[in-house]
């Protein structure tokens, strides 16, 4: 019997399934995380390769001031791109050759496109809590809003606020200037007119405004409890959580026993992944599938 090599260019095209993907996550904390499932079961649904890998920053030994090195060795290893989290989301702009404007504007980057024109830096908490928001409350008035908690999502949302046509943003933070900067950043775009509450005076504010937005972390198993007293919420209210773990939190159960329309912090996290998945492939993923995954992951209790 004779045996003959494999016609190698062949075997090149059979295995040709176009370019796989290899992404990452780079943060502290991101073990629990849902977001690499999400990426690569859309990868897998769209039939490409695609791996997410976890690049913890604890388990590196590295702090925040250190993802510039993470950036080049994932840019030297072939990688697609990365997303960012805490501690890392402002630390890593000083590393980034292009900065999508809209994330420039709030100052913090949670998603990197490594591609032929560098690293490109974009905020898909932004653009997905916005997308969240028109699916989710369509409709509502959005005149007059209260926002508490101005920290890193806060910031994210302030902007999106914006995006969704809000006239008049209130804020209120436990720390006074965190509030004070982030609505100080919102007034300069000059889109939206702003202003800061008293942490004391929030539940007298909540008579007066159409929709509270809140982005501490309070509800979340670590700072259990509602964020403003039950009874200071309305029918007349809508109410946004970005804490999407639990899904039902205190105050979003609150709520929605008081009659107000509610939007769970679920949505904001599937479509940051839903438009860093765009990024990083240049392929429109299936929001509605990954929306159905994360259900799925949550009923499991994953
Ligand atoms: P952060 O620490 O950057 O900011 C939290 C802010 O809340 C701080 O400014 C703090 O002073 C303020 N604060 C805390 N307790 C307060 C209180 N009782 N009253 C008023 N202000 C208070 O945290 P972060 O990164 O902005 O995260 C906040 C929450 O948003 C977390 O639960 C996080 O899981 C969630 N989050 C959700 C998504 C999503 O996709 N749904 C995305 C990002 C963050």
């Amino acid at each position: 019997m004779t045996l003959t090599l494999p016609d190698l260019d062949a075997v090149a095209r059979d295995r040709d399934e176009g370019p796989g993907h290899l992404v990452g996550l780079v943060g502290t904390g991101i073990g629990p995380s849902l977001t690499p499932a999400l990426h690569e079961h859309e990868g897998d649904a769209q039939g490409m390769r695609y791996l997410y890998r976890r690049l913890d920053l604890d388990v590196l030994g590295l702090g925040a001031h250190d993802v510039g090195r993470v950036l080049d060795a994932a840019r030297l290893t072939g990688f697609s791109g990365l997303n960012v989290t805490h501690p890392a989301k402002q630390t890593v702009l000083a590393h980034l050759d292009r900065i999508d404007p809209d994330a420039a504007a709030l100052g913090a980057v949670n998603t990197v496109v490594l591609g032929p024109e560098g690293a490109v830096g974009h905020n898909t908490d932004r653009s997905g809590f916005a997308r969240s928001f028109r699916r989710g409350l369509p409709g509502v008035a959005v005149d007059r809003v209260l926002l508490l908690g101005a920290g890193g999502a806060g910031a994210a949302v302030a902007h999106a606020l914006g995006d969704v046509g809000v006239g008049e943003l209130l804020v209120a933070d436990a720390d006074r200037s965190r509030a004070d900067a982030l609505a100080a950043a919102v007034r300069d775009t000059g889109r939206v007119r702003t202003a800061v509450v008293g942490t004391a005076d929030v539940e007298a504010v909540l008579r007066g405004v159409d929709g509270l937005v809140h982005a501490t972390p309070t509800g979340m198993a670590a700072h259990p409890g509602t964020p403003v007293a039950p009874d200071a919420l309305h029918p007349g209210l809508w109410v946004a959580d970005v804490v999407y773990r639990p899904l039902a939190t205190a105050l979003v159960t609150a709520a929605r026993a008081r009659g107000a329309r509610v939007l769970d912090g679920g949505g904001m996290a599937v479509f940051q992944a839903v438009d860093a998945f765009r990024h990083f492939t240049g392929v429109e993923p299936d929001a509605g599938r990954m929306l159905g995954h994360f259900a799925a992951l949550v009923a499991a209790g994953a």
